[in-house]
């Protein structure tokens, strides 16, 4: 697809990176099908091809309009038609370049403009944490369906008191910790007993997707920077590996090299940070046999893979082989490339949409009767919490339940 860039964004890195992707476009349309809001709404422009003759136009210099930014916004960023594309287009690049143009030009509503900074602000923020406590004391007196929305209190267990000689840094994340503290206290147990230490540097904090996604771009590499800054000296002092237990973290930490590549301050460090970020499903297969850990016994789960492992990190199968190496039956369900409808701030945002989504994920994901169900991210796990009576909860939680029972 040859583009004729205007002249605003020619001579920009922006503009040259999304020229390129663009070249690899034919146009094919395969992408289309697979794509969760084009099988919702059936528009052309709700579907990836549409979305990037969109961009395109843009960024030749047509003006976009409300119309333009609607279709944008209601793409979930689930990057599924990345996975389908057999030309290799980088959509969710070309996305973020498209999403931030338009956002500069065409003028939100004040109070969706309010909406937008107050979840930035508010779910980075170190009063989140005191919020949801708030929340959570009256959560026996809300209606059912506020209930829901209200994540019940958790207890993390023990962090473990152990020290090793062998440490890596985890991610606490922004949100994680205040909605399912156990999801970090698990990961540390479960890399406990593989004999490594993880250390969760303070300084270090939101992975900078919530930003960077409602196109606060320079407000997402702060972030990414003050991340940097804080895993940097354990980097240097030999820190293997920085885990990941939220995909959605993961997949935006992997971009830290690719997003700050212009930053003579920052790239170096960035693309090393990128390159030491792995998912516990990375990690742990090769710690699992060096130590010879193994449990056994029935579960019957599910796994949702959440969008930011599968299409976005490209990581597919792992969880399931590690699941079933201890003795869960891990049953299949349709659909497992669709997206279930959290996306991050999508819910929010786009209430209708993700509700169908949840809905068709709940009834793929209930079909074959689990115990539990399973994912590997914070946002996907509270969505979905929100509509099924049945437990779901990280898979990582199911393992270090499963060791602590031997
Ligand atoms: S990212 Fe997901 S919702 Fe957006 S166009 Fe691609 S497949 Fe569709
Ligand atoms: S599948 Fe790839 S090449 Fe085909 S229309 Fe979609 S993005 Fe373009």
């Amino acid at each position: 697809m040859q583009t004729l860039l205007a002249e605003f964004i020619r001579s920009t890195p922006e503009g040259a990176e999304a020229a390129e992707i663009l070249g690899k476009c034919v146009h094919c349309g395969f992408c289309t099908a697979t794509c969760p809001t084009y099988q919702l709404l059936g528009d052309e422009l709700d579907g990836p091809r549409g979305r990037i003759y969109l961009i395109k136009q843009v960024l030749e210099g047509a003006a976009p309009t409300q119309k333009t930014q609607l279709h944008l916004d209601r793409c979930l960023t689930c990057r599924n038609c990345e996975t389908t594309c057999p030309s290799g287009v980088q959509y969710g690049r070309l996305l973020d370049i498209g999403r931030k143009v338009v956002e500069d030009r065409v003028p939100r509503p004040r109070a969706q403009r309010l909406m937008r900074t107050a979840l930035k602000e508010g779910l980075t923020s170190p009063l989140f944490a005191p919020a949801l406590k708030l929340g959570q004391m009256v959560r026996p007196l809300l209606p059912a369906t506020l209930k829901r929305k209200v994540p019940a209190k958790q207890d993390a267990g023990a962090w473990p008191a152990r020290t090793h000689a062998r440490r890596m840094l985890l991610l606490a994340g922004c949100v994680q910790p205040a909605m399912a503290p156990n999801i970090n206290a698990a990961t540390a147990r479960v890399f406990d007993a593989l004999g490594v230490e993880l250390v969760v540097p303070k300084a270090a904090g939101c992975c900078g997707a919530i930003r960077y996604h409602l196109n606060d771009h320079d407000g997402g590499l702060a972030d990414a920077r003050r991340n940097i800054d804080a895993w940097w000296p354990h980097i240097e002092a030999g820190c293997e590996a920085i885990v990941m237990n939220a995909s959605g973290c993961g997949a935006q930490v992997r971009e830290y090299g690719h997003l700050l590549r212009l930053d003579p301050a920052y790239a170096a460090k960035a693309k090393r940070v990128s390159e030491v970020t792995k998912d516990v499903a990375e990690l742990l297969p090769a710690l699992l046999a060096e130590k010879g850990l193994t449990a056994r016994g029935d579960a019957r789960v599910v796994f949702h893979p959440p969008c930011t492992l599968q299409h976005a990190q490209q990581i597919r199968g792992a969880v399931e082989a590690l699941l079933a190496s201890f003795g869960a039956e891990v049953l299949p369900f349709a659909d497992s490339h669709l997206c279930c409808g959290s996306a991050g701030t999508y819910s929010i945002f786009q209430p209708e949409l993700s509700m169908q989504l949840r809905d068709r994920k709940l009834a793929s994901l209930q079909q074959p009767q689990p115990d539990e169900i399973l994912s590997a991210n914070i946002g996907c796990i509270a969505h979905l919490s929100t509509g099924t009576d049945t437990p779901v909860k990280h898979w990582i939680e199911w393992l270090d339940g499963r060791l602590r029972a031997g």
